[in-house]
């Protein structure tokens, strides 16, 4: 290139990629002065990376509306610190809008060459204002008229990823006020139509992120500190529309007061072990008395706590915060191993008489028949662990051995969740038996809750 004369290579740089028009500009001081980058050039250039395999995909929306966290590294460009950073740096509107999203090849802006003028900056602007009137929606389309794509898909083609040049990330929408502009807690109400993911205040920016799958609240806030099981061995879950035994947590990213770092909410100690639905901006027990706000300002990370107040201290926040969660999963699988019970007694209506409860058990074996009276499903329902599990099994003998237990049993079957109940009564306890042999393993030695907190979830998603 160096050996052309220079009205060429004039002619030959606005052909090139943002990327190459950079790296030409470094190889020598006549292509330096030359090209004379600029940062719109630096900005292009980034953008131009992070849609390159090496910043992975992207962050995406699943089937249950859920923005999921991706797989693997996602990173993305933020146009006013200069860097690519993990997808965790960016709230979701950020990588969510159209306009933002990271354009796929055939896009109207992934065509884009660098765009680079010679001249003056008078001429660049009236080139400039050619190029602008020359990109318009209509043009777009009409270029693209016979490529068999459908207009909608067309129309998006031309949006998708045009104002990355406005995208930055967390700590610089801190940076340059944007929080603090668009701060408030509880505007994320149901009801509400506020677009900002700030619930936090100007000077504690608490911002939504992606959500997680979580099987219960002590994986939600204790990833990976006890290993995952699959996802057959989690029971069913108390939900009336749906059967599933996980939900889908939001992630919060909050810039800590004391380090000034921002974290994911877990990293504070605090959160709704009541409920799915609670953001970091609600009380974290049901109707907390005296509670009059977050006072955001007031949260300290792990790390910044351990400072304050050493790790003996956090070992205990830390083990009380778990077992405040395990106790509320507890009663609820406590509740739901017995609430199936109060349909057994029903069986003997819906069989017309054909089976009941008391016939069911002294049918069952022998010693059972020996049994002066037989307990009723109510009383059993009351009973402890191992007892109870005694007539679960029972129970459960008999239905296996009926050929169709939902011709059998007609509507018992979905009455007080027997049909789930009856499934998964041991994953239940199983998981139950699980989650008090994990609280003796913490109770036993808090440090496993520190070196967690500190050293493997000090990067937080
Ligand atoms: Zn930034
Ligand atoms: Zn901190
Ligand atoms: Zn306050």
């Amino acid at each position: 290139m160096i050996s052309l004369t220079i009205d060429i290579q004039v002619l030959i740089l606005p052909f090139l990629t943002s990327t190459s028009l950079i790296s030409l500009s470094q190889t020598s001081r006549h292509f330096r002065q030359l090209i004379d980058s600029q940062r719109k050039d630096f900005v292009n250039r980034l953008l131009e990376l992070e849609c390159t395999p090496e910043c992975g995909g992207e962050v995406t929306i699943n089937d249950h509306a859920k923005i999921v966290i991706p797989l693997g590294t996602v990173s993305y460009a933020c146009t006013n610190c200069l860097k690519i950073i993990p997808h965790t740096h960016f709230d979701n509107h950020a990588l969510l809008r159209l306009r933002l999203r990271k354009p796929p090849p055939e896009s109207r802006v992934s065509q884009q060459l660098c765009g680079w003028m010679s001249g003056d900056a008078k001429a660049q602007g009236l080139k400039r204002q050619i190029d602008l009137r020359n990109d318009t929606l209509s043009n777009w389309m009409c270029q693209n008229s016979s490529s068999g794509i459908p207009a909608s898909k067309l129309l998006e083609l031309y949006k998708i990823g045009s104002a990355r040049n406005r995208r930055i990330c967390n700590e610089c929408k801190f940076i340059t006020g944007f929080w603090s502009r668009n701060a408030g807690i509880r505007s994320q109400s149901w009801r509400g139509k506020h677009r900002n993911s700030n619930i936090g205040t100007a000077a504690v920016p608490v911002v939504k992120g992606r959500q997680r799958r979580c099987h219960d609240s002590t994986e939600r806030y204790f990833p990976g500190l006890f290993p995952i099981a699959a996802d057959a061995e989690y029971p069913w879950r108390w939900k009336i529309y749906r059967e599933e035994n996980c939900d889908w947590w939001t992630l919060w990213s909050i810039r800590c007061p004391g380090c000034a770092i921002w974290q994911e909410r877990a990293g504070f100690r605090k959160g709704g072990g009541y409920g799915v639905k609670a953001t970091p901006a609600d009380p974290d027990g049901w109707r907390q008395p005296g509670w009059d706000g977050p006072h955001f300002e007031e949260w300290r990370c792990n790390r910044c706590f351990a400072k304050s107040l050493g790790k003996e201290q956090l070992g205990r926040e830390l083990l009380a915060f778990w077992k405040r969660l395990v106790d509320w999963e507890l009663s609820m699988f406590n509740q739901l191993l017995r609430v199936g019970w109060y349909a057994v007694d029903a069986i003997e209506d819906a069989t017309k008489k054909k089976y009941s409860w008391a016939q069911i058990v002294k049918r069952d074996s022998v010693s059972s028949q020996l049994l002066r009276k037989v307990p009723t499903a109510e009383e059993v329902a009351k009973m402890e662990f191992e007892q109870r599990r005694h007539y679960y099994r029972i129970l459960k003998r008999w239905l296996n051995n009926l050929d169709d237990p939902a011709a059998v049993l007609g509507d018992v079957m979905d009455r007080h969740w027997f049909r789930q109940w009856s499934n998964e009564y041991e994953i239940l306890e199983k998981r139950i038996e699980d989650l008090e042999t994990y609280t003796n393993i913490l109770e036993a030695d808090s440090g496993k809750l520190v070196s967690f907190a500190l050293d493997r979830y000090s990067s937080l998603v």
